[in-house]
């Protein structure tokens, strides 16, 4: 069987200890490969690769750096389908969407930076005649980049991209529930001749390796995307060394449906806010708040279409449902459908495992569910679930939605659905989200910041706020007589 390799100095290597853990296909359920059980010994060899590498991939040339990132961004390009195959069958998602979305926007992303690192500029502060201050925005070094499994490549190249445009080396770790695309990248940085110990990745497990790397002095900054009590974690390992740290952490994302929205457009796309890739997007909308005079319509026709989705198999091109990315998640997903009913929830559609058949019969795949009747504060509507399964519940008054939107712990993203402009923008102003979806979901320009309040994170990614996370400001001031 298949075993995964290490990027380590610019070679695929094996984990020092010989050691490797199984690699499941979850619309099948069985194991198709396996990836390196590395320890604090790989992690250290790659942690003293990067720091080598350092020294010179700071120095080189912004030009130079971009046409590297470029190089990978159109290698990704061509091999678009056996990266979306990879990813598929790692993840379970249908394959369609790792070919539309995941693998084009990993690409964007190497491409995004490849040329944002050329139009990068730092600012400078005139005294009038006495001094001239300016800043100098410096790499800060060593990059540790922990990434999840529902979006693997893409959320992985968020970080990656940036950190190597700004002129850092980086140590990354993959979530080892989907490793495969992180390896099938560092063929691909090989075959772009990145130069050796630039960009290292560290398979295995998030205790063992994430650790290494979080409490490594050597690593001063650290960019986390997981959950919420992983980043606490980190950031309690990270902040007494004073490390630089982002961490775009979990969601519980409201959906707030006006009667007065375009209807068909917000019916269809609520129903990808809800469900795309099996629900597990941490900017999936999983609390849908709709105005009563329109609830028992809305409630009508999204059980009818959620119903009418196709799960299935992620390589058939009929399926819309995949499966979702392990067992343990199955059985989380499926114990919050159980903690809904006994908190007075009714399941209006799915709710329960769904047998595929075939050689597919024993992968991990959960019907679309919809859940009413629950109160805004029970656990159900306060807990991230990360699965294919939403509530639904009616409201009266503008403040009354937006008490219930704002009253969990998170405050990643959220979508507003209605036709009144003035509307809209006072509702956007109120909700305690980073990011605030107007008639639209997932829409994004590449430019914005992108991050939650709360404890959806700490810190943005994307955009130049990414470049100016990997680097340092230096403030100089000169005098002038
Ligand atoms: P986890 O927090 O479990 O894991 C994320 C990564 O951290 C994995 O690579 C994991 O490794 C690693 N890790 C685990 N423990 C440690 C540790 N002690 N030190 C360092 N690293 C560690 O999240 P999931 O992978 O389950 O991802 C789902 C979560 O990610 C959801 O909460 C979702 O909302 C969130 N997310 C947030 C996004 C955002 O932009 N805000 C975007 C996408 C997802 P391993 O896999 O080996 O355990």
């Amino acid at each position: 069987m298949f075993k995964l390799k290490n990027y380590i100095n610019g070679e695929l290597v094996n984990p020092i200890s010989n050691q490797y853990i199984d690699n499941y296909d979850p619309s099948r359920g069985t194991v198709y490969s396996h990836i390196p059980d590395s320890d604090e010994r790989d992690a250290e060899q790659a942690i003293q690769a990067a720091k080598a590498a350092f020294s010179s991939w700071s120095i080189t040339p912004k030009e130079n750096r971009s046409k590297y990132l470029l190089k990978i961004a159109s290698l990704i390009e061509e091999q678009l389908d056996e990266l979306a195959l990879a990813e598929s069958i790692d993840n379970g998602k249908p394959l369609h969407l790792a070919k539309t979305v995941d693998i084009p926007r990993a690409a964007a992303n190497f491409h995004f930076y490849g040329t944002g690192i050329l139009h990068y500029a730092a600012h400078s502060h005139s005294m009038e005649d006495t001094a001239i201050n300016y800043t100098l925005r410096q790499p800060v070094g060593v990059a540790g980049c922990i990434s999840p499994w529902n979006l693997p490549l893409y959320l992985f190249s968020w970080k990656i991209a940036p950190a190597l445009a700004a002129g850092c080396t980086v140590v990354a770790k993959p979530s080892e529930v989907t490793p495969m695309t992180a390896y099938l990248l560092s063929e691909i940085c090989i075959k772009a001749g990145l130069p050796k110990g630039v960009l290292n990745i560290v398979h295995g497990l998030g205790p063992k390796i994430g650790n290494s790397i979080v409490g490594s002095k050597d690593v001063p900054l650290i960019s986390f995307t997981g959950g919420t009590k992983t980043g606490a974690h980190i950031a309690s390992v990270a902040a007494p060394m004073f490390k630089k740290l982002s961490l775009e952490l979990g969601g519980k994302n409201p959906n707030i449906i006006f009667a007065d929205c375009d209807y068909d457009k917000m019916l269809s796309t609520t129903m990808l806010s809800s469900f795309a890739n099996q629900g597990q997007i941490c900017l999936c909308g999983s609390r849908i708040f709709i105005e009563k005079s329109i609830y028992e319509k809305f409630k009508a026709d999204f059980v009818a279409k959620t119903e009418a989705l196709v799960v299935g198999a992620p390589l058939d091109e009929k399926t819309k449902i995949g499966a979702v990315v392990s067992k343990p998640h199955m059985e989380k997903i499926l114990s919050y459908v159980e903690l809904a009913k006994q908190e007075g929830g009714k399941v209006l559609c799915g709710g329960k495992e769904v047998k595929v058949g075939g050689e597919f019969n024993n992968g991990y795949y959960i019907a679309p569910t919809i859940i009413e009747n629950l109160s805004y504060d029970c656990r159900t509507n306060q807990e991230e679930i990360f699965g294919p399964v939403v509530t639904i519940m009616p409201f009266e008054k503008e403040e009354e939605v937006l008490m219930y939107a704002n009253s969990t712990q998170y405050g990643l993203a959220s979508t507003v659905w209605t036709q009144d402009i003035t509307k809209a923008n006072r509702v956007a102003m109120n909700l305690h989200t980073g990011i605030v979806w107007i008639n639209c979901w997932l829409l994004r320009d590449l430019r914005t910041p992108f991050g939650g309040v709360k404890s959806s994170g700490v810190g943005r990614e994307g955009g130049f706020e990414a470049l100016d996370f990997f680097t340092e400001p230096k403030n100089v001031c000169v005098k002038l007589k």
